[in-house]
């Protein structure tokens, strides 16, 4: 019996490489005003609002600056796909995993890296923006499971799928994977800056090759 079933990422840094966060790379592109993010940012960490609501606020300034979808795409020119990425997941799917995007980040960001990417996982959760055929904003579905909820996204995969917790991988790179780092199974941190992640992860992976994860999940 294969020890692990579910294999779960995260994007920015750890699927998509040269980014820590696709919301900053995107704020300073488009220039939103810093106050009105702060302001937000901080109704969110004194519980005054959800993250969805911060997360669908700051998406409004995107659409405040006009924002559209080819605009997106040039914002995020200087990220690249993290190296030996697309083989990593190829090498999961035939193997039989089940593969899931447990992010903050953003469609369009995968959309650009990973065209087919709704193809290659079960389960996503991520923010979507939506546009119309003229490229504009049309919708926007804000994800609620950044940071610490990203462990509750998790479970829930888990719970359907009738799957332990112990059968679950998660790998990531930053601070909003520290819990659920902490309740998978095998927790990676890769390409990592932070001691505090390194610390409580199973794995520590610092080359910058997602097929480094391969032979501790295989
Ligand atoms: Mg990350």
């Amino acid at each position: 019996m294969p020890k692990y079933k579910l294999v779960c990422f995260d994007v920015d840094g750890t699927l998509i490489d040269n980014v820590t966060s696709s919301w900053q790379v995107f704020h300073d592109y488009f220039q939103t005003d810093k106050h009105r993010r702060e302001d937000a940012k901080n109704k969110f960490f004194n519980g005054q609002i959800s993250y969805k609501q911060w997360a669908e606020h700051d998406i409004n300034l995107w659409k405040e600056k006009n924002a559209k979808k080819e605009d997106f795409f040039k914002a995020i020119r200087s990220l690249k796909l993290m190296n030996g990425a697309m083989e990593t997941l190829r090498k999961l799917k035939q193997s039989g995993f089940k593969l899931a995007i447990i992010s903050g980040s953003l469609n369009v960001v995968l959309e650009k890296f990973i065209p087919d990417y709704e193809g290659f996982f079960d389960d996503i959760f991520l923010s979507r923006i939506h546009f119309d055929e003229n490229g504009n904003i049309s919708k926007v579905e804000a994800t609620e499971f950044d940071m610490d909820s990203k462990a509750l996204a998790l479970k829930k995969i888990a719970e359907r799928e009738k799957i332990s917790l112990k059968e679950c991988v998660f790998i990531g790179d930053y601070l909003n994977d520290m819990k659920i780092i902490k309740e998978a199974g095998l927790g990676i941190a890769f390409n990592c800056n932070y001691q505090e992640l390194k610390k409580i992860a199973d794995v520590v992976v610092d080359k910058k090759d997602l097929r480094e994860i391969l032979k501790h999940i295989l």
